[in-house]
């Protein structure tokens, strides 16, 4: 199979790093012309930069832009140039008792998990459908269907994304647009890498140990039995983005090494 898309131009949202990042390398390696965003001018820069130099040929558009709000998604949207794929890769996750959610946590992860992908695809996609082909893919988690008791706001917000992706691949029926989720499971981006920085100090342990005992203490059903690296989900992001995987769509596509006990 060979993946190109010379011609076609992807924004992927929150991308200076994690798993955003290794998808904008992914889709910069067949060609494609890449936005980048992050909050920050320097994280931006230095991503650019990573991305130059396992690409040197790539075309990079780096716009700065906090997608936690409306004016922000409006800023990215108004820096872009014609988008034909959009991966809605930003997303906040981390550990709370429901107990001690509060309302403004709830809606800091439903403006960035989910209405940051609601006000991109509204503003994108009718342009995609205009000239009759393009990609959306929302990055959700396993926790959409496995919801972690310790993060139910986190697990709300991700199944949301699902339904999103499911209800405007109908909308967009027939049209050559294809609207896809994809579900990693745990996978060791920076975010993760973060999450268990204090751990690896205290025990000395290195980073990917760390994440598979991280994986068989809280998502023991994995397969892989440990977690998987930003590229393994990369992948999946730019074959269902492919001129390849036009027959997909509206479909929840797992990349969670095995976690969800399902056949499906
Ligand atoms: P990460 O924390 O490693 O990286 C996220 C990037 O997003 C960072 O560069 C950060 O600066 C940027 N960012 C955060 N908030 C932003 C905002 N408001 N506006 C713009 N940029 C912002 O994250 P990750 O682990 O790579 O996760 C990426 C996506 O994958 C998220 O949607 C997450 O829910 C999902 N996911 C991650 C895992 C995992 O184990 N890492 C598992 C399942 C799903």
């Amino acid at each position: 199979m060979h993946i190109r898309l010379d011609g076609k131009t992807a924004l992927v949202t929150a991308s200076t790093g994690g798993i955003g990042l290794a998808i904008a390398k992914g889709l910069a390696a067949t060609g494609a012309q890449v936005v980048i965003n992050g909050r920050s001018e320097a994280s931006v820069a230095k991503a650019k930069a990573e991305l130059l130099a396992a690409a040197p040929s790539a075309s990079v558009v780096a716009v700065v832009a906090d997608l936690s709000n409306a004016e922000g998604v409006q800023q990215l949207i108004d820096s872009l140039p014609h988008i034909d794929i959009l991966v809605n890769n930003a997303g906040i996750y981390g550990v709370r008792d429901f107990f001690e959610t509060d309302d403004a946590c709830w809606d800091e992860y439903w403006q960035t998990n989910v209405m940051s992908g609601v006000r991109l695809s509204r503003a994108l996609a009718p342009a995609m459908q205009a000239r009759g082909w393009g990609r959306v893919v929302f990055i959700a988690s396993e926790s959409a269907r496995n919801i972690p008791a310790d993060m139910v706001h986190y697990g709300v917000s991700k199944t949301a994304q699902l339904a999103l992706s499911r209800g405007l691949a109908k909308r967009l029926a027939g049209s050559g647009v294809t609207v896809n989720s994809v579900l990693p499971g745990p996978t060791l981006s920076d975010g993760l890498a973060q999450m268990l920085e204090e751990e690896r100090v205290r025990t000395g342990k290195d980073i990917e140990a760390l994440a598979a005992d991280f994986v068989m203490a809280h998502r023991p059903t994995s397969l892989i039995q440990r977690a998987a690296t930003v590229d393994e989900v990369a992948n999946m992001v730019v074959y269902i983005c492919s001129t390849l995987a036009s027959a997909t769509s509206g479909a929840a596509l797992r990349v969670d090494g095995g976690v969800v006990d399902d056949i499906l």
